[in-house]
């Protein structure tokens, strides 16, 4: 028998979170995020569930192969565009759309050579300072691009930095917005500025979106728990990482557990040893001490780490679970057997990172499977 661990990724969970970021925007087209493959998904494991998406968005010109290999026929954008002047053919080859965000992309699509005229995506540094033209030098971007008998249609794109939260005390993405709508006043394209964040928290009629741009709310992750919680969105966990429990110890009051002794018993208790480790992608950092553990589910009842985090192994409490055994179901984030759900937000937490970290952290020895 295989090591009992298991990753789920819920295909009616996908379509529910995409149909639900839609609503927030009804008049919007979605562009489905999928970049690092799926935020650790998988793309081609996802395609079934995002299939109803206007539009495939990712960074990897690979990956963008391996949706036009599903078959899919509809648009595809690369949000970081081409990273040098080759990439342009895979876009013309392939019929990628790409963003732009530097002279330098102009320039290698003024030289290239192309049948089709490419649909492009300019991209505003409206204050996040990663990638994008200033305000100030984004009409001569646009002006400069659309002289270029390789463009076909400019799109004007922007991303916020603090869509989940305030930003100085101040509504998060105010200063950008403003940024965005006075510089491209009366410039004409499609627009795309929401986030997930964006798309649940904030009017897509008020920012005027043409294209709103879910990443982490498809995968069912709350973009600003500990605020609002993925029920309070009513987003459902896309994926599941579930292990057994394959042994037990009793312990007497003082015996310590696993390396480094980090957690020492009260008094006499039960634990189970549960067949996940760092290896498989759970965080070390989630390792219980006796001040504060991490919550599991086991066989759909909350209970928490104890002790280190190891390779293989993670310990938890089972004293208040006397039925707990060897074979028991351990769900470390996702939804039991019980229909139960462990927020990835929750686990992330404790973690002292975010959902989209241990998503994607999903490691290749964790078989996958697809419901
Ligand atoms: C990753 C990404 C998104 C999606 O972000 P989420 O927070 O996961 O919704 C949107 N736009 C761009 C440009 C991105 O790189």
């Amino acid at each position: 028998m295989p090591r009992p661990i298991q990753a789920t990724i819920h295909t009616t969970a996908l379509r529910h979170n995409l149909e639900r970021c839609r609503a927030g925007a009804p008049d919007a087209k979605v562009w489905a995020i999928v970049k690092a493959n799926a935020y650790g998904h998988g793309i081609e494991r996802v395609f079934e569930g995002l299939r109803s998406a206007d539009g495939f968005a990712l960074l990897d010109l690979e990956e963008a192969q391996r949706i036009r290999s599903l078959g899919w026929r509809g648009p595809i954008l690369l949000l970081e565009g081409c990273f040098e002047p080759r990439d342009l053919e895979l876009c013309s080859r392939l019929g990628l759309w790409h963003t732009i965000h530097c002279n330098e992309q102009i320039d290698w699509l003024a030289a290239h050579k192309t049948h089709e005229p490419h649909r492009v995506f300019l991209k505003m540094n409206s204050g996040m300072n990663r990638l994008g033209f200033k305000p100030a030098s984004y009409r001569s971007a646009w002006v400069r691009l659309n002289a270029l008998t390789q463009v076909q249609e400019i799109s004007l794109m922007t991303h916020f930095s603090d869509a989940d939260a305030k930003r100085f005390g101040q509504d998060g993405i105010a200063h950008q917005l403003a940024a965005f709508n006075e510089a491209t006043q009366d410039l004409p394209g499609e627009r795309s500025l929401s986030n997930s964040a964006a798309t649940l928290r904030y009017s897509a009629q008020d920012l005027r979106t043409d294209w709103i741009r879910p990443g982490i709310a498809q995968y069912g992750s709350s973009t600003d728990y500990p605020e609002h919680n993925s029920a309070h969105w009513q987003l459902q966990p896309a994926m599941t990482l579930a292990a057994k429990i394959i042994a037990t110890q009793d312990l007497a009051a003082a015996d310590s557990i696993g390396y480094g002794s980090a957690y020492v018993a009260e008094q006499p208790m039960r634990i189970g040893i549960v067949a996940c480790g760092y290896a498989d992608g759970y965080p070390r950092i989630a390792s219980g001490s006796n001040a504060k553990g991490t919550p599991v589910l086991i066989g759909g009842q909350r209970s928490r780490t104890v002790g280190r985090v190891s390779m293989d192994m993670i310990t938890v409490d089972l004293t208040n679970l006397p039925q707990a055994g060897i074979g028991t179901e351990v769900t470390l984030w996702g939804r039991a057997a019980s229909g139960a759900v462990l927020s990835i937000d929750e686990v992330a937490a404790c973690a002292q990172t975010v959902g989209y970290e241990l998503m994607c952290a999903l490691a290749q020895r964790v078989p996958v499977v697809v419901d």
